[in-house]
């Protein structure tokens, strides 16, 4: 007999799950089906439950995308597809950051250049803007193939550019807001400044994740001389001497007992409680406490500026202002480190320079942008800081103000990006007063949920701070600060929008004219109040800045006012100090109103290695997103990483752990969709005809059928209920557990049996299974889609929409499914426990007998509680069936009769189960027969013969020589069972020319042959 094969092109489903191929597949019909595009038309659907707000927390276009982006990514699209699917509209629009030091410093590299001052000189202004452009370009196309291969259905078309004039009018126009309500300031300011970038840095990014690294410092104890006396001295530590060179105040702690020490010939004044640990700190033996003083009293004191020789500058402002080279009294002053005399720079540090700032003294910081020191610092005029330390030191010892210098080693900040050491110095910048405005800020956070505390916390506790935002950066590629100043009358104005600009313009604005230097540098306007010339401020945007305006910049208004505040927004958790803080403060100047642009916002933690380890360049360990697809499938990624741990999880990333269980768990929901619609296409089942209501109806449901139908209600509210708590994991073992042990262990080994007669009395049960299938795997499928968009695509166009071609058109139109509570059976389902519990008691009943669990036994005795035993009488066909046992006895005490050889049992808590240990070839003979018949069975379906057809000959070839002994009785009755003239049994397959198909028995390879 010839079978009718079936056909294999792409409305059916391969024989084995290969979903890279797959994946491709379904990149192909997305793409020529313009799905993407349909999803968008939902927009402006009528069917749609309503909006809901979405921004893209934009990556910055300057690195390669690797794996712990794509994690963040899969969390956005799994919610993208999620609520599309439940009805709603989501602006699921790409964004990119496309500004900024990063994207310099790549260029500069490229064109070889040491520093922005080189590039400048050597290529010019226009030429470094378009390498920057085109250096965003290289990465976009990694981004957009990543983003493709992944399967993230972001809207490319839809992106936003931080870098385009129509986004920068925008951002430009929250700036103005700031302006009008006094929130941009001008101001001298100490700011963390990093050498090598030569740029400030906001308190944000000094914060970073890694900023803090162990450095060595010069730890140098040192003595000012106290003015007017011949041997007394203040003595003071600091681990950075160069800022002796700005030295302007001393300050003490006001309450604290200082005291004066005699050692040797000299008097030493230092706070109390220090003078043991610094004298041995010093090695000083010899000293004498003579006097102690308050703190207070020692205010106003002079003391002798040891450098003024040097530093003409210094001497000048001494005789300039009261307080310069003077004693004060501050409250941050410690007394608990060091010798609680603090010396102030004023210039280059925050708390001195508030200190200098509320007393009238003047700022002293004679630095240039590579952080080297000016004329105005004398002899020391072009040292670079942090050079300057030893030179120092030694000037301190000719000068008898030195007393001892150690190396020490301590945690100190420094930059993120270049890792040079940063150094706090004033500098003239511009300022968002977000201290001003914190109330609102923290009152906005509250109110926004985070699903976690740690990470919420972490948040709220950094915006605590409220410090002010340093915007200004003295860089290139940015979007300009659009302040411009008067030359002659200081006045300043902030331009709103381009169109502001080029009215006011003094000259005619050429035709490239873009928003970016050096075009709007050559921008002059007229000063409105005196008539001078007024100049832009040469400043461009801290990214952050950028990035935290896409609420407003990214939208027109009415979309604003449509998506704004979005639904749900998540980013890594280093982003607490970066895009959710600037998009909050951002949103509170614009709006004016305690208000975060999002409502719920979720930090994802980061990915490392899989030893754990950060990913990095230097240790060469990054997983680059389209590398690893090229060779992985997207679906296994998604589902691996969602699995594994807690969204807010550091995640070890390990390939190894990708091939196991996300691949057993979608490969099985494979092959059980493909099992199912083997069977029910042989049975010409049609979901139209034998629906779920039907087979209700038709009253061929079984307690397994039931069973299963109450589970499959409470795994959908389960696992929606985890998807809308951002508990991914969670929501995913729910998936995991049902495909591999409720539909695959249990319940399809429970009605196997039953699909593999043809008989056309079991039409209607064979039909009434096929609609609890096909009802259940499709919900499943659409409850996948989430988190396994191709496979999920692929199992419904090629089945689902195959049965009924009525449906969306992609599975991402599908309604989400709700549960059915009506279907929901508590009672049943705690019976099924108890029968589950009594099934496994009896395996390792059998395990103790060493009975396999093919060989039939003639009987089972179960002994415990009267409600245990009922519930598996409920079900004993199922149990007997499971155990593969001909009888089963139920009692509530050991009977007498039981014990002695013939038995094995096992017990837990109070069950226990007896199983017959006698072995009976007879039953096995019969077992392996019914076991070979059940896999022929299923191979003539595959094969596509017919019910009716009768075939000359099954073949069995390499069975083990006791099974081939016990089966010999039965080969009769085996070919009449299978419809088949004769069966014949070879011990080796060459035996017989012919087309063989694998199977197993007992995990030992056989060989089956049918015609
Ligand atoms: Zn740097
Ligand atoms: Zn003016």
């Amino acid at each position: 007999m010839t079978a009718q094969n079936e056909t294999s092109d792409s409305q059916s489903l391969a024989p084995n799950y290969t979903p890279i191929e797959l994946e491709k597949e379904i990149r192909e019909f997305w793409a020529k089906n313009q799905i993407r595009q349909k999803l968008e038309d939902l927009q402006n659907s009528p069917s749609i439950k309503g909006n809901l707000g979405y921004v893209e927390g934009p990556p910055t276009l300057n690195g390669i995308p690797h794996i712990g982006h794509a994690r963040g990514r899969i969390m956005k699209d799994i919610r993208y597809r999620w609520k599309t699917m439940e009805g709603y509209y989501m602006p699921f629009w790409a964004g990119w950051d496309c500004q900024g030091l990063p994207v310099e410093l790549e260029v500069e590299k490229l064109l070889g250049v040491r520093n922005k001052r080189e590039s400048i000189e050597k290529y010019g202004m226009e030429r470094f803007i378009e390498e920057c452009k085109k250096a965003i370009m290289r990465y976009h196309v990694m981004w957009l193939e990543a983003d493709g291969k992944l399967g993230i259905a972001i809207n490319q078309d839809k992106a936003y550019w931080t870098y385009k004039d129509s986004y920068i009018e925008r951002e430009w126009q929250i700036l103005k807001r700031a302006w009008e309500q006094g929130l941009l300031e001008e101001g001298h300011y100490v700011v963390a400044y990093c050498p090598g970038c030569q740029t400030s840095l906001s308190s944000a990014e000094v914060g970073y994740e890694g900023s803090y690294k162990e450095v060595e410092d010069p730890s140098l104890y040192f003595k000012f001389r106290v003015a007017g006396t011949q041997n007394e001295y203040f003595l003071v530590w600091t681990t950075m001497p160069f800022t002796i060179i700005t030295d302007t105040m001393l300050a003490v702690q006001p309450n604290a007992q200082y005291v004066k020490v005699e050692v040797g010939e000299e008097i030493w004044v230092m706070v109390r409680e220090r003078v043991e640990p610094v004298m041995a700190e010093l090695e000083i033996t010899k000293y004498q406490i003579k006097e102690s003083i308050v703190g207070k009293s020692l205010e106003g004191t002079a003391y002798e500026y040891p450098l003024k020789d040097m530093i003409p500058k210094q001497a000048e402002l001494e005789s300039k202002h009261p307080l310069v080279h003077h004693v004060i009294g501050e409250d941050f002053v410690d007394v608990n480190t060091a010798t609680g005399v603090v010396h102030l720079s004023p210039g280059n540090g925050e708390d001195d320079f508030w200190a200098a700032n509320r007393r009238g003294v003047p700022i002293y910081a004679p630095y240039d942008d590579e952080v080297k020191f000016t004329k105005d610092a004398g002899a020391f005029v072009g040292v670079f800081a942090r050079d300057a330390d030893m030179l120092v030191v030694e000037e301190l010892r000719s000068r008898n103000a030195f007393v001892k210098v150690k190396k020490i080693r301590h945690e100190y900040p420094t930059c993120w990006r270049s890792h040079h050491k940063l150094v706090w110095l004033a500098r003239k910048e511009y300022f968002l007063r977000t201290d001003k405005i914190n109330q609102k800020v923290l009152e906005a956070a509250e109110k926004v949920e985070y699903y976690y505390e740690e990470p919420k916390n972490r948040f709220l506790g950094f915006l605590k701070e409220g410090k002010p935002w340093c915007i200004s950066r003295e860089r290139i590629w940015g979007t300009p600060l659009p302040m411009w100043t008067c030359q002659k009358c200081q006045s300043k104005r902030l331009i709103g929008s381009k169109q502001e600009l080029i009215d006011n313009a003094q000259e005619e604005v050429p035709a490239d004219f873009e928003l970016h230097k050096p075009w709007v540098d050559r921008v002059t306007l007229k000063c409105e109040k005196c008539g001078g010339v007024m100049r832009r401020e040469d400043f461009v945007l801290d990214t952050w800045h950028n990035s935290g305006a896409s609420p407003h910049a990214r939208f027109t208004d009415q979309e604003e006012a449509e998506f704004v505040p979005a639904d749900f927004l998540t980013e890594g958790i280093d982003q607490t100090r970066g895009w959710a803080n600037s998009l909050l403060l951002e949103n509170i100047i614009f709006t004016g109103k305690a208000v975060a642009p999002y409502k719920a916002f979720l930090f994802q933690g980061l990915t490392q290695d899989s030893k754990g380890r950060k990913m990095s360049k230097s240790l060469g360990n990054v997983v680059e997103t389209n590398k690893l697809l090229e060779k992985t499938s997207a679906d296994l990624c998604r589902f691996y990483m969602m699995r594994k741990c807690s969204p807010v999880d550091f995640m070890s990333f390990d390939m190894q752990e990708l091939t196991r269980r996300s691949y057993q768990v979608l490969s099985t929901l494979y092959h059980l969709s493909k099992f199912f619609v083997q069977n029910a296409t042989f049975d010409k089942f049609t979901p139209q005809k034998y629906s779920l209501e039907w087979a209700f109806g038709a009253g061929k449901l079984q307690s397994a059928d039931l069973w299963l139908l109450s589970k499959l209600q409470q795994r959908i509210q389960d696992y929606t209920n985890k998807l809308d708590r951002c508990e991914f994991n969670a929501a995913v073992a729910v998936l995991d557990d049902f495909v591999i042990e409720t539909l695959s262990r249990l319940y399809v080994p429970m009605i196997r049996k039953e699909l593999w007669t043809d008989e056309p009395e079991t039409f209607e049960r064979r039909q009434t299974i096929y609609a609890l299938l096909y009802h259940t795997l499709k919900t499943v499928t659409l409850l996948f889609n989430p988190v396994t968009p191709y496979l999920s695509e692929a199992l419904y166009q090629k089945i689902y929409r195959q049965m009924e071609p009525t449906q969306p058109e992609t599975v991402n139109l599908a309604a989400w499914p709700t549960p059915n509570t009506e279907m929901r059976n508590p009672t049943l389902e705690e019976q099924f426990d108890t029968l589950l519990k009594v099934v496994s008691i009896s395996f390792a009943a059998r395990q103790q007998g060493k009975l396999k669990r093919r060989w039939p036994l003639s009987k089972a005795l179960i002994v415990a509680p009267e409600k245990t035993l009922n519930a598996v009488r409920g079900l004993e066909a199922l149990f007997l069936e499971m155990t593969n046992v001909k009888s089963a006895e139920y009692c509530v005490a050991v009977p007498e009769s039981v014990g002695g050889e013939s038995w094995v049992s096992s017990q837990e808590d109070n069950s226990t189960v007896f199983v017959s240990a006698q072995r009976d070839d007879k039953l096995m003979g019969e077992g392996i027969m019914r076991d070979l018949a059940r896999r022929v069975q299923a191979l003539r379906k595959e094969m596509g013969f017919l019910s009716t057809d009768i075939l000359d000959s099954a073949h069995i070839a390499e069975l083990d020589e006791e099974s081939k002994t016990l089966l010999e009785p039965y080969l009769q009755e085996m070919a009449n069972l299978i419809r088949t003239r004769k069966v014949y049994l070879h011990v080796n397959r060459s035996e017989v020319e012919a087309d063989w198909h694998e199977s197993e028995l007992d995990g030992k390879k056989i060989y089956l042959n049918i015609h």
